[in-house]
């Protein structure tokens, strides 16, 4: 599996149990198949930050780590878009994943939430 695939399943792991938390109890299966697939370092990784209430997958919008506001080095976001290893944000050491293009987001959010 690529590294780059890992940062998908956890960032669905993500999903599930950090960011759907308030809409009630992540569907257990589906967070044990995904946990399944991800690696045990990674996995300890992303608890430590879920353990104290915070995400542990940050998006990147214009080299900027969406969870701490900090410029990423060009180096940092070299490596990010590099899509063959897995980043970290310098600052914050939250997993890096690169944000979709905001205007398509933007524009499409409204229409496609209903
Ligand atoms: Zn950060």
């Amino acid at each position: 599996m690529k590294r780059t695939e890992v940062i998908e399943l956890l960032a669905a792991l993500q999903a599930l149990e950090y960011e759907t938390a308030e809409l009630g109890p992540a569907n257990p299966g589906e967070v044990a198949r995904l946990r399944q697939s991800i690696s045990q370092e990674m996995l300890q990784y992303y608890d430590r930050y879920m353990s104290r209430g915070k995400k542990a997958i940050a998006w990147v919008r214009h080299g900027v780590c969406a969870e701490c506001h900090m410029q990423l080095s060009s180096g940092a976001y070299a490596d990010l878009l590099r899509a063959d290893d897995v980043a970290t944000c310098e600052h914050c050491g939250r997993y890096l994943r690169e944000a979709p293009p905001e205007p398509v987001a933007r524009k499409t959010a409204g229409i496609a939430a209903s």
